[in-house]
């Protein structure tokens, strides 16, 4: 039974076709890795399973757990149990880690979770992801690394225990620490049952990562689909011998 089911996906922005007939199926518990060169449509992927209203689908259909999602919006999609980890990249005075993890997991589990039961969770948490306790009452993003960042990340997935979890690694390069901190929310994701969708291009976080399934997504298409053996390949040959 498949907990993700992309059939022939087209979206676009403005003019531009960006995916051009895309398949993608994701079973429950399982951990997908794609790759591929920079352009090729990879964050417009990642935003059009969560609802963003950037990108227009064209054709196609996103079926969650055998129910079609497109017409959902980005809330619907979160509390239906997708989520997809973005930075906020500008810090906000005045909200703890803690309150602001607290409002989302109230929001996506639709939830009014009194402070001492969340403060419970969120050690709990914290203790897993061998995070301090005073990280929590940090404001948020205030002169955080970008280890902390991702750090912030994990948790907030964590926390709201996600059907499935979309990373997107996006193109600012990882740290060795931020690359490390990634990689065990992944694996401590799946041992949770979490489906994780990995996006990167970077085969460094496959040295931490074991994929059931590694994509080559290239010109709004995957192109190609193997096992981690993939990943490696690519490593050698690059992506210009796959076209
Ligand atoms: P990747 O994540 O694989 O690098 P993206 O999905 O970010 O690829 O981008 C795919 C293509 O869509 C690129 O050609 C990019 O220039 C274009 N694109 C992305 N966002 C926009 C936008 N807001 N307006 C116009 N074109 C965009
Ligand atoms: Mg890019
Ligand atoms: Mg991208």
């Amino acid at each position: 039974k498949s907990l993700l089911k992309i059939n022939n996906l087209h979206v676009s922005i403005g003019e531009k076709k960006i995916l051009k007939g895309l398949n993608l199926e994701i079973k429950p518990g399982e951990i997908h890795a794609i790759m591929g060169p920079n352009g090729g449509g990879k964050s417009t992927l990642s935003n059009t399973i969560m609802g963003s209203p950037k990108g227009v689908v064209e054709e196609g259909s996103i079926l969650l757990e055998g129910e079609e999602i497109n017409n959902l919006t980005t809330d619907e999609r979160a509390k239906k149990g997708i989520f997809l980890s973005f930075q906020y990249p500008e810090e906000i005075p005045g909200v703890t880690v803690q309150n602001f993890l607290r409002t989302a997991y109230n929001a996506v589990k639709n939830e009014n979770i009194s402070i001492l039961k969340f403060e419970k969770l969120l050690k709990e948490k914290m203790a897993l992801l061998d995070m301090k306790e005073e990280y929590a009452n940090r404001y948020l993003n205030e002169g955080f690394s970008g280890g902390e960042k991702k750090k912030n990340e994990i948790l907030q997935m964590s926390i709201l225990e996600p059907k499935l979890a979309i990373l997107d690694e996006t193109d600012s390069g990882l740290d060795i620490d931020a690359l490390r901190i990634v990689s065990e929310g992944v694996n401590k994701a799946k041992a949770k049952d979490t489906a994780v969708l990995i996006i990167t291009h970077y085969n460094r976080i496959l040295d931490y990562i074991k994929p059931d399934v590694v994509h080559v997504l290239m010109d709004g298409k995957i192109v190609k689909s193997g096992d981690s053996n993939l990943a490696k390949m690519l490593e050698d040959t690059g992506y210009e011998d796959i076209k």
